[in-house]
């Protein structure tokens, strides 16, 4: 019988676990989760992600590179979406992740078991996937998804090779302390493309946040201003991020499956350049409120969650998701 603990063991853990992110519980979370038909984006490159949580799959002779596990629901679909490409998760050989939140690592403890693929992920990042988001520097604990173990640690610029196509790390931290943009040069048929997957530069709930006098954070300011100069820093033609609402995924997927136009719908550095000036600008807005409030009332802060105790995504811009 004692071959049985271990399984009810975690069978009980996984039952006290808090109804966090999970649960789907939001109707904006299962509307960011709707499932779409997989397609291929350009040359090795496929969508296998949901209506606006995104996950990429890199499909060589030697294997599959998967970057995002979406949230735990996510999961099955991905897993399902690479069925659909002709591909299969036992293929995974290496798993990515944009950042530490509920909503692109919660599926990666599932993913992981299923393909038995490393997971690499960035020095900062890596302590909140193993941690399951408990201690988040922002949410606390309210942002939980079932922790899993990272294989590597990857730095700054660090390059991860498969089958011949490699993906670069860039640190671009502030939404998470270890956020990571992915670059790659892509082909197909002899042309090439410079392609950007962008982790999030959002300010997702600016009260948890704390811009100014975060002593959970206190560079984070400079982060996200570093940030921003990094994004601007790399050639993009492909222009593609953690959730599909940043690069409007569902339109241009629609004029990819129409075959509208004479270019490419992904291929869109001018929306790129466009998305992180207007994230920018957004973030230097919260920041001069915050230094205004910090400055105004230096003891009073605290961070806190949202008012219902849940990390903060209620609206419907995409500057506010997690
Ligand atoms: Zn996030």
């Amino acid at each position: 019988m004692s071959g049985r603990r271990p399984v009810r063991s975690l069978a009980v853990a996984l039952l006290l676990l808090p109804l966090a992110a999970g649960a789907q519980e939001r109707p904006e979370w299962r509307e960011w989760n709707r499932p779409v038909e997989p397609f291929r984006i350009f040359g090795p490159l496929f969508y296998v992600g949901a209506s606006d949580i995104a996950a990429y799959a890199f499909v060589t002779p030697e294997g599959v590179i998967l970057l995002d596990g979406g949230f735990p629901e996510t999961a099955p679909q991905i897993e399902a979406n690479l069925k659909t490409i002709g591909s299969s998760i036992e293929a995974v050989k290496i798993l990515l992740n944009s950042h530490s939140h509920f909503d692109h690592a919660g599926g990666l403890a599932e993913l992981k078991a299923k393909s038995g693929a490393q997971l690499l992920a960035s020095a900062a990042d890596a302590p909140q996937l193993e941690a399951g988001g408990r201690g988040d520097f922002a949410w606390g604990d309210q942002g939980l998804f079932p922790p899993v173990r990272v294989d590597r640690r990857i730095a700054d610029r660090e390059s991860v090779t498969l089958g011949g196509v490699t993906l670069t790390a860039q640190l671009t931290p502030g939404h998470t302390k270890g956020c990571t943009t992915w670059t790659a040069t892509l082909e197909e048929g002899g042309a090439t493309r410079e392609a950007v997957f962008v982790c999030s530069t959002s300010v997702p709930d600016p009260e948890a946040y704390r811009l100014a006098g975060n002593p959970a954070y206190p560079r984070i300011a400079e982060d996200y201003q570093a940030t921003f100069e990094r994004l601007r820093s790399l050639p993009c033609d492909l222009f593609l991020a953690a959730h599909g609402s940043f690069f409007g995924l569902e339109e241009k997927a629609e004029r990819l499956r129409k075959g509208m136009g004479m270019t490419h719908p992904f291929v869109d550095p001018e929306g790129y350049r466009r998305y992180v000036e207007r994230s920018e600008a957004r973030f230097r807005e919260l920041l001069g409120a915050a230094r205004a409030s910090a400055s105004a009332a230096p003891t009073t802060t605290t961070n806190s969650p949202s008012s219902d105790g849940r990390p903060a995504s209620s609206t419907s811009s995409s500057d506010s998701r997690p």
